[in-house]
């Protein structure tokens, strides 16, 4: 019998409890807290009781509150989707309580706006010897983009040398500005400096000031900016052949407009600011005045198209592929209510949590998605709505 306990209950979240109350055989029981208990209560009216056993409210910052928790339920494994801020404490729960873990995005301390693998990697001894497992980023990116590079080097190359990620939002939600997932992690995200790997180091380029024009399946020709994004972190440390490692996301004209008016006035920042006798983050009031990511998929139009351009040697010759998923926003809300970047990081997180759970990805410490064999992952991507497609390019469509 498997139980899973889930923290979180937003966009993503709501994605994968309902992916998991579909297939009983895999999740037997499920059990949601998060910080509102109205949003978990929600979530279990729509899927029913039946399925969603019992709701919890937890301070989930708050790691002796999350032991609590988890002696209460019992799961044999924890799935993470509350935010970034959240992972250390859960994690520590989970040792305390030798309990399974996972999660979809790195910590990232609330204070600096800084996401790297370094806090997280510091738990590998400490899971080891608790014989526990932690499984980290098991969303679409980080995540699918990491079993996607781990496949093609299994199956298409001897060696990989290039690697791009490519993110392209093709969708229209009619909305003035909106993020797509939690607003305050994906600003924080998005103004940080590019990063990217070549040549055995990291080189820093200003804020979206390198684009290239890039032409998406069944979507179009999209302006994308090199951004650092945290699997390229874990990614040139499991593949050291990599010779260059870069992540590109679209942006179109209005959003860079609003992005750049709203740093340009002080919006984004995370420093706290004296407002009314309170200490006020910007960027946290932003977050309350922005549409809920959530609740943007009725009436979304249009695509996803997130995928892995790699470039290496086959047979001593230089080949590249182009592996993908198009992922359709009104597809998704049809199928469970949600928009297409909301189910493909829930939907990932679901099958991570099964492959652990029926011990198909299974060992202690704390490991990256690509560290495990990639097919049967794969399998279950196409088993559950995000098919997966492999192109093999004539040249790499990067112009430098
Ligand atoms: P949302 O903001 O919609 O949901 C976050 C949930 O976490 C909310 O229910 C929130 O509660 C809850 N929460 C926040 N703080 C706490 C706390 N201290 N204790 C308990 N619960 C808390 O975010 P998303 O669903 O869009 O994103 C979820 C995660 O997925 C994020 O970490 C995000 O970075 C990650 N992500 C990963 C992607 C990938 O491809 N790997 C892509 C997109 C997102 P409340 O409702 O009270 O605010």
């Amino acid at each position: 019998m498997s139980r899973v306990l889930i923290i979180g209950a937003g966009g993503v979240s709501s994605v994968t409890v309902k992916k998991c109350a579909r297939l009983p055989a895999l999740f037997d029981e499920i059990y949601l807290a998060s910080r509102t208990l109205s949003k978990c209560q929600a979530l279990q009216d729509e899927v029913g009781s039946d399925r969603l056993k019992a709701v919890y409210s937890v301070d989930a910052d708050n790691a002796d509150a999350v032991t609590a928790l988890i002696n209460e339920v019992k799961p044999d494994l924890v799935v993470n989707l509350a935010l970034p801020y959240q992972d250390l404490p859960i994690m520590d729960a989970c040792l305390a309580t030798k309990t399974d873990y996972l999660d979809t995005a790195n910590y990232e301390p609330k204070d600096v706006a800084k996401f790297e693998y370094s806090w997280q990697w510091a738990y590998q001894q400490r899971f080891q010897e608790a014989g526990i497992m932690a499984l980290l980023g098991s969303g679409f990116d980080p995540g699918v983009t990491n079993v996607y590079t781990a496949y093609a080097a299994k199956h298409y190359f001897d060696e990989i040398h290039y690697l791009d990620i490519v993110d392209c939002n093709g969708g229209d939600h009619g909305q003035a500005f909106a993020t797509n997932f939690n607003p305050e992690i994906n600003i924080r995200e998005i103004t940080q400096r590019g990063r990217f790997w070549e040549n055995g180091e990291w080189k820093e380029t200003e804020p979206l000031s390198v684009r290239e024009d890039l032409d998406y399946q069944n979507i179009g020709t999209r302006a994308s900016y090199l951004m650092f994004h945290e699997e390229l972190e874990s990614l040139v440390k499991h593949f050291p052949s990599l010779k260059r490692a870069r992540f590109w996301m679209t942006f179109g004209d209005a959003y860079l407009n609003h992005l750049k008016v709203l740093e340009g006035i002080g919006m984004t920042s995370i420093e706290p600011i004296e407002f009314q006798g309170q200490q006020v983050v910007p960027l946290e009031f932003l977050k309350a005045v922005l549409p809920n990511p959530g609740s943007l998929a009725e009436g979304y139009t249009g695509m996803t198209c997130i995928g892995t351009y790699i470039t290496g040697i086959k047979d001593g010759k230089e080949k590249t592929i182009f592996i993908y998923n198009n992922c359709d926003h009104a597809v998704c809300n049809e199928e469970v209510g949600a928009q297409a970047v909301s189910y493909t990081t829930g939907v990932p997180a679901m099958i991570g949590a099964a492959l652990m759970l029926n011990n198909t990805w299974k060992k202690p410490g704390v490991w990256n998605m690509e560290q495990f064999d990639p097919d049967p992952f794969m399998a279950m991507l196409n088993e559950h709505g995000l098919p997966w497609h492999v192109l093999e390019c004539e040249q790499s469509p990067f112009s430098k």
